[in-house]
């Protein structure tokens, strides 16, 4: 069975296209930069990789161009749309309604859009990319998979805020947990690759977002992200967790208007406010040159994940293994150097030499005597939801 799956962005579309239950990929890539005269389209197949720069006017135009790669008479996969069983759509936020991955039908859709004000940098570009999938494959099935869905096990106490009730019951305040895919894949991993019957663990999701989830039993218990994807963890762009009270000082006191204040909160915070790179590779060479906005700015972003870990090992009562994942998580040991040093109390002792090695498989980066495992796990959204599409139509 062929299942696309399709992750539509604000200003991108990614998308992966799976032979199932064999988990073959028969082509990946991704359309960057909608809306621009420069969008990047890359392609990629066993045979063939394509990159080129064109205008892409809107995601309707990206679709298509990704259609008409996918059949191409020489560098495409599939002879017909028809061939597309079943399209996976990622949707970044579900609220409190869909904890399972969904069959699309006219109240997913309104609900997905009446979902916008809580993600309006996601669910408009989502719903959008589902809107075009049904018109291009029309003979597809499309499913939903919503990254919020694995956190639905959260208990109350950990998801309420402490505000007026009524915000909770009645106007859906609440945290709401996100990478939800990507927590759910690494934690499974984690599961089988150590033969756990009980578990406690927690999974870091470091990317240009990133978010920490305490999972127990396979569920997710609590969540560093909340009521959007902004909490939390130090991001690329993104400050995670700030006093309120510093919001209304900027509105109030320094002049800012509120649509200032989120954009620099969400934009041009975290790394990128800190040091002026957000990608950790420019941010661990500069600090390697003695940068010392750099260095510090490293050594916060560590600071926050341990005292997460702290934490979640408090609520867990106990902690058999951490998961590092997504770009940072997967490839800077520098990072995890930093998050691992001086845990000794918790158990957690990380092996150097093992944390150098480069693998694109998982891997055990803890010595022989650390109680706590330690794991590399690299993520894959694509595949998870290709399995839960699968699954669900087989
Ligand atoms: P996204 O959230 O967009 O899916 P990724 O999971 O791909 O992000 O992570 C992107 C980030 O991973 C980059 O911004 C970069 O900081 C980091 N990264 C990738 N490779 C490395 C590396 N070798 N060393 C350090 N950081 C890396």
């Amino acid at each position: 069975m062929n299942i696309l799956i399709i992750n539509s962005g604000s200003s991108s579309i990614k998308y992966q296209l799976l032979e199932m239950p064999s988990a073959k990929i028969i082509c990946l890539g991704s359309i960057e930069r909608i809306g621009s005269k420069e969008a990047i389209s890359s392609y990629k197949t066993d045979h063939v990789k394509i990159e080129k720069i064109y205008e892409i006017k809107d995601h309707k135009a990206g679709l298509k161009r990704i259609t008409s790669l996918l059949l191409d008479s020489e560098k495409g996969v599939i002879k017909s749309t028809d061939d597309i069983d079943a399209i996976g759509h990622r949707v970044v936020h579900g609220g409190s309604s869909y904890t399972k991955t969904t069959l699309i039908n006219e109240e997913v859709k309104n609900k997905i859009k009446n979902l916008s004000p809580l993600a309006p940098l996601h669910n408009p570009a989502n719903l959008e990319g589902i809107l075009m999938a049904e018109e291009i494959f029309d003979t597809s099935k499309q499913f939903v998979v919503f990254d919020t869905a694995f956190h639905g096990t959260i208990p109350v106490k950990a998801k309420q805020y402490a505000i007026p009730g009524e915000l909770y019951k009645e106007k859906g305040i609440q945290a709401y947990g996100f990478h939800g895919t990507s927590h759910k894949y690494v934690s499974e991993k984690a599961i089988e690759y150590l033969k756990l019957k009980k578990s406690k663990l927690i999974s870091i999701h470091l990317g240009n977002g990133c978010s920490i989830t305490a999972i127990k039993d396979g569920k997710s218990l609590d969540h560093s992200m909340g009521f959007a994807p902004s909490n939390g963890l130090v991001m690329g762009t993104r400050s995670g967790d700030i006093d309120h009270s510093i919001i209304f000082y900027m509105v109030d006191t320094l002049g800012y208007s509120i649509d200032d204040v989120k954009e620099l909160l969400n934009k041009q915070s975290g790394m990128l406010g800190l040091t002026g790179y957000n990608d950790l590779r420019d941010i661990e060479s500069e600090a390697s040159k003695g940068n010392n906005e750099c260095i510090i700015a490293l050594e916060m972003n560590a600071y926050r994940i341990k005292k997460y870990i702290g934490a979640y090992t408090a609520i867990m009562n106990g902690l058999d293994a951490i998961i590092f994942t997504a770009g940072i998580g997967e490839n800077s040991s520098l990072m995890r150097q930093l998050v691992c040093k001086d845990m000794n109390y918790f158990n957690i002792h990380l092996d150097d030499a093992k944390n150098d090695l480069r693998s694109s498989t998982i891997r055990e980066i803890n010595t022989e005597n650390s109680k706590v495992n330690i794991l590399v796990i690299p993520t894959n959204e694509e595949l998870e939801i290709a399995k839960q599409v699968y699954n669900l139509i087989a």
